[in-house]
C-alpha cells in the first residue's frame, strides 16, 4: 500500500484571493503566515527525520510572497504543485479569471521547478478547470472525491481523491463566526488510523492533506509523527509523493 502525505501552503492567499478586506483582519493574516513561519519548519524536519518526501501545493501569491521557504521545500526534495495562484475557487471564478490562476500560478513556481499536478483551491473545480489543466499539459489532478483509489478521468487526466474527513482543516481550523468546534487531536488520528487500517484491507494508496497554519502547531504537528511512526509499525507502507504515484500509475 501505498500513503501520500500532502500540505497545501495556503498562507495569506486563500484569505486575500476571498476578499481584499482580509489586508485589514492582521490577526487572521497573522495565524496564516504561522504556517510559514513555524508550521513550515516544523513539518519539514518531521519529514526529514522520517525520510518520507511529500507533496506541497503552493499558490502562486505564497510563492512570491516566500520564496526561502518555498524554496527550502524543493531544495529538500519534496514535490512542488499547483494550487492556483490567489487561490480562488474555479466554481466563483470566470473562465478569464481561471485562466489567469493557472498562467498566474506556474509563473510564480517556474524558478523552482514546473508542477506536473493540481489541486483545486477548497476543492471545487469546473469542466473549465479541467480542460485548462489538460491544455496546459499536467498529469494528474487531486481534488476530488468519486473513488478511494486513483481513476481516471474523462480527458485522460490522473485522479489522485482526496475525502474532508481526512484533511486536518474542517477538524481543527476554527474561524471566528463560522460556529464550527475543534476535534480533540486524539479523535482526530483516530480517523487518520481508521482509515489506514481500511487502505491496509484493501490494499489501496491514502491521501492525507494538511495545512501548516494547522498541523503545524506544536500539540498536532506531534499528530503527524505518531501517524507516521503508527504505519511504520503496521506495514511495510510506501510514502509516496503524488508525482510517484502518478508516474507508477501510468507506467
Ligand atoms: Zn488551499
Amino acid at each position: 500500500m501505498a500513503i501520500s502525505l500532502t500540505f497545501d501552503v495556503d498562507a495569506e492567499s486563500g484569505w486575500l484571493g476571498e476578499d481584499p478586506a482580509y489586508e485589514q483582519r492582521l490577526s487572521t493574516l497573522s495565524e496564516a503566515r504561522y504556517g510559514i513561519t513555524r508550521g513550515l519548519p516544523r513539518i519539514l524536519d518531521i519529514l526529514d527525520r522520517h525520510g518520507i518526501k511529500g507533496t506541497f501545493y503552493v499558490p502562486g501569491y505564497t510563492a512570491e510572497l516566500h520564496p526561502e521557504a518555498i524554496k527550502r521545500i524543493h531544495d529538500e526534495g519534496h514535490e512542488l504543485g499547483h494550487h492556483g495562484h490567489m487561490h480562488l475557487r474555479s466554481d466563483t471564478a470566470t473562465e478569464a479569471q481561471q485562466r489567469e490562476e493557472i498562467e498566474r500560478g506556474l509563473e510564480a513556481l517556474a524558478p523552482l521547478a514546473t508542477p506536473t499536478g493540481y489541486r483545486s483551491p477548497s476543492w471545487e473545480l469546473t469542466p473549465t478547470t479541467l480542460q485548462l489543466l489538460h491544455d496546459h499539459g499536467f498529469t494528474y489532478d487531486s481534488s476530488l472525491m468519486g473513488d478511494d483509489r486513483p481513476y481516471t478521468l474523462d480527458n485522460g487526466l490522473l485522479e489522485i481523491p482526496v475525502h474532508w474527513s481526512l484533511d486536518d482543516w474542517p477538524h481543527l481550523h476554527w474561524k471566528a463566526g463560522r460556529g464550527d468546534a475543534f476535534t480533540s487531536p486524539q479523535a482526530f488520528l483516530d480517523t487518520w488510523l481508521r482509515e489506514f487500517e481500511s487502505a491496509v484491507r484493501d490494499r489501496r494508496h491514502i491521501t492525507f492533506t494538511m495545512h501548516p497554519e494547522v498541523i503545524g502547531r506544536g500539540y498536532r504537528a506531534q499528530l503527524l509523527e505518531e501517524l507516521i511512526t503508527a504505519i511504520k509499525d503496521r506495514a511495510d507502507a510506501w510514502f509516496a509523493t503524488h508525482g510517484d504515484v502518478a508516474a507508477f500509475v501510468v507506467s
